[in-house]
């Protein structure tokens, strides 16, 4: 984790005006921001020296340099203190009195508890618990170039693009976009070539890039996630739904979820994820 913070550019001016109300938000829940200069938007980040554009620097930001290997010590870590994994496709999910029942493609168990935390699969697997939850899915795109060194030093997002362009190991990453398009229609390549069009406004010396990807936020009307107990299947619990943050909101909903099931989470902090508060 690269403790290094994150900058937002405004190349127009009246983008920065608009962003003001947001401004004073993040201001009034004490956020650490701080306005830049051109000059020293330059300073933090050479190769952007030659971009006329204002800056709004949050130094408390934290950045993943690579999320597959963060997920793999994860993983490690559990292992070594007695976790077992164990990879198959749940297909389908039933409270019984024993417990609750998973089966799939070479697999078959009964639990006690189940955490339903598929992501922005995790709908048809809560409907299978009895609950109707209107999850549906931002699709957003990234694409990577392979970088000898890094391009940036911290995320950096030109506002009027609308998306991140990270330096991770051995490359920049250039990820964002809102797609509502479902789980199975397949990519769409001008989102890909928008986001290609726009990193080369700052780096135009870019190559192909090593790896294109589609992925799915989940998400729910109100942008808050589902964390809570199922009402029909008691033995099931809810994480999922963190739409743009579930990266970042991860440890926290993990802390909720093991309180619950630890039967000490203090019910004030769960009113506002409650799984049935779409219910009518
Ligand atoms: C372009 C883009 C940029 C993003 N940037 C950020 C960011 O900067 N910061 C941030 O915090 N978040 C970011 N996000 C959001 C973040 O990726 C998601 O919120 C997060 O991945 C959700 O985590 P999750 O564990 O709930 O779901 P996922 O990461 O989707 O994981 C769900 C897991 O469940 C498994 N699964 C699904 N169905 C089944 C089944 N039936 N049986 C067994 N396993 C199953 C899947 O294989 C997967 O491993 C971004 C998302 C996108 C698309």
């Amino acid at each position: 984790m690269r403790r290094n913070g994150c900058l937002y550019i405004y190349r127009h001016e009246s983008d920065f005006a608009g962003a003001a109300a947001g401004r004073s938000l993040r201001a009034e829940l004490g956020v650490h921001q701080e306005v830049l200069t051109a000059e020293q938007v330059a300073g933090l980040e050479p190769r952007l020296a030659d971009i006329e554009a204002r800056g709004l620097y949050f130094p408390d930001s934290i950045n993943v340099s690579d999320p597959k290997a963060m997920l793999a010590r994860l993983a490690a870590a559990a292992t070594a203190r007695g976790v077992q994994l164990l990879r198959a496709n749940v297909a389908s999910l039933s409270a019984e009195a024993s417990g609750v029942r998973l089966s799939g493609p070479g697999l078959g168990i009964t639990a006690r508890t189940v955490v339903i935390a598929a992501g922005a699969r995790s709908r048809a697997l809560a409907t299978q618990a009895g609950d109707r939850i209107p999850l549906e899915t931002e699709r957003g795109y990234h694409l990577e170039f392979p970088t000898d060194t890094p391009l940036l030093n911290r995320p950096v997002c030109p506002i009027d693009l609308g998306f991140y362009m990270t330096p991770m190991d051995g490359r920049l990453r250039i990820a964002g976009t809102v797609e509502l398009g479902g789980l199975v229609a397949p990519p769409n390549p001008r989102r890909l070539a928008l986001l290609d069009r726009g990193v080369r406004q700052f780096f135009p010396e870019l190559g192909r890039p090593s790896s294109e990807w589609l992925g799915f936020r989940p998400s729910l009307p109100d942008s808050r996630p589902v964390i809570g107990r199922s009402r029909r299947s008691p033995g099931v619990v809810h994480a999922f739904g963190h739409g743009h943050l579930g990266l970042t909101l991860a440890p926290i909903t993990a802390r909720l979820v093991a309180d619950l099931i630890a039967g000490r989470g203090d019910p004030v902090y769960y009113q506002a994820f409650a799984p049935d508060r779409f219910s009518v």
